[in-house]
């Protein structure tokens, strides 16, 4: 295809994608300039289709065409229930849907649940409805009723035209919550295990806050445990959101993955003193909670990076339900966005973000971890008990 004019590019998308999809999503063809002196030139693209080049080099009157095959992979569909698990009833599940790799608004979704096949299995009984869906397209989500353990069979088609299938179930949990984030036995058990990698038991000045992030990867969900840092000492850790775990491909897909919740635990048990090898925090009694530079790293920064990359690849890199979750011996706090931000001072003068006044109240909650105090732990909301720092 010869490209009329100066240097300038003309991208020709294919209607369908490797094995068959169709793929309507817009733009078609399209043209542009890249301007002069300019190497790489970009544009995004939602499918597979030719890229046209027409360069001319200096001096301008050689000109040069090539052209190159992008393949965009087919759209799926992604459906994550929150919780993954409850009691009985199906009442409480949300179903966010999104599509991978890039992210499409839905013009319409439907959800049908049946008993969950290994349930069947059990009873011996056929299939049978077991409830209802309610689903909102331009939020992409679904509320579902009815009995678990729960099949849902989740249909959805994209604003242009791509319809897209997937099903997930929704298990059976001891001691549900409602809470979509505790309901869920590998996230609990995770807990469990990062705060005993931290030294917990051990010699005060051996202990270490841990950290690690909950990603939904394509629906999966996936406990990733961060390796030590240099922030960590027994009173502080570098966030998990820090810049320096970096969310860049390839060790992070934006789009494909995302993080759900991050953790940090606290090795001590309220009341105690701190270690002298914990620089200005050395000595101080142990309160209980997050700290205020908890809420400016962990709350705070992770919001700021989710808006910078949100501009830089067009996606949210933080689950809409994206909450921080502080872990110590006997307690789970947390966290989430507070009404309002305050400026202050920490302990080395530097300005961080902690929530407004009385804006602790709304924005974290503590959930008291019972018995067994093993990885299987249950947990009970408690709300006689505040942090420590409460503004
Ligand atoms: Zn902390």
């Amino acid at each position: 295809m010869m490209i009329a004019g100066s240097q300038r590019w003309m991208w020709v998308p294919h209607r369908r994608a490797i094995g068959g999809q169709v793929q309507t999503d817009s733009p078609d063809t399209q043209t542009g300039v890249c301007a002069n002196g300019t190497v790489n030139c970009k544009v995004r693209v939602y499918r597979t289709g030719n890229m046209y080049l027409r360069a001319n080099l200096n001096p301008a009157t050689i000109s040069e065409q090539a052209f190159a095959k992008v393949v965009v992979k087919p759209l799926t569909l992604i459906a994550r229930p929150t919780p993954e698990a409850v009691g009985s009833t199906l009442d409480q599940v949300k179903v966010y849907l999104r599509t991978a790799p890039a992210e499409r608004a839905f013009a319409s979704i439907s959800i049908s649940v049946s008993a969950q096949p290994t349930a069947l299995r059990r009873s011996g009984l056929m299939a049978i409805t077991s409830g209802t869906a309610s689903c909102d397209a331009s939020n992409a989500e679904c509320l579902v009723s009815g009995s678990a353990p729960a099949l849902l069979t989740v249909t959805a088609v994209t604003v242009t035209g791509v319809t897209l299938t997937t099903s997930v179930e929704v298990g059976q949990l001891p001691c549900p919550t409602g809470d979509p984030l505790l309901d869920n036995q590998a996230i609990r058990s995770g807990m469990d295990s990062l705060w005993k990698t931290g030294g917990t038991f051990g010699v005060d000045s051996a202990r270490r806050e841990r950290t690690g992030l909950l990603i939904d990867s394509a629906g999966s969900l996936v406990m990733r445990y961060l390796p030590l840092n240099a922030g960590s000492s027994p009173c502080t850790t570098r966030a998990a959101t820090h810049e320096l775990n970096d969310f860049r491909p390839p060790r992070f897909l934006p789009g494909t993955m995302k993080v759900v919740a991050t953790f940090h635990t606290h090795p001590f048990e309220k009341d105690s003193i701190t270690p002298n090898n914990c620089n200005a925090l050395s000595g101080l009694k142990v309160g209980t909670g997050p700290s205020p530079g908890d809420w400016h790293t962990s709350v705070y920064q992770a919001l700021d990076l989710n808006r910078f990359y949100g501009s830089e690849y067009g996606v949210n890199l933080l689950s809409p339900d994206y909450r921080h979750v502080v872990i110590e011996q006997n307690r789970i706090w947390l966290m989430k966005e507070p009404a309002t931000w305050n400026r202050t001072k920490d302990v080395n003068g530097r300005t961080i973000y902690v929530p407004g006044k009385g804006a602790t109240v709304g924005a974290v909650q503590a959930w008291d971890r019972t018995t067994p105090t093993t990885s299987q732990f249950c947990v009970a909301r408690n709300t006689a008990i505040k942090p420590t720092f409460n503004p």
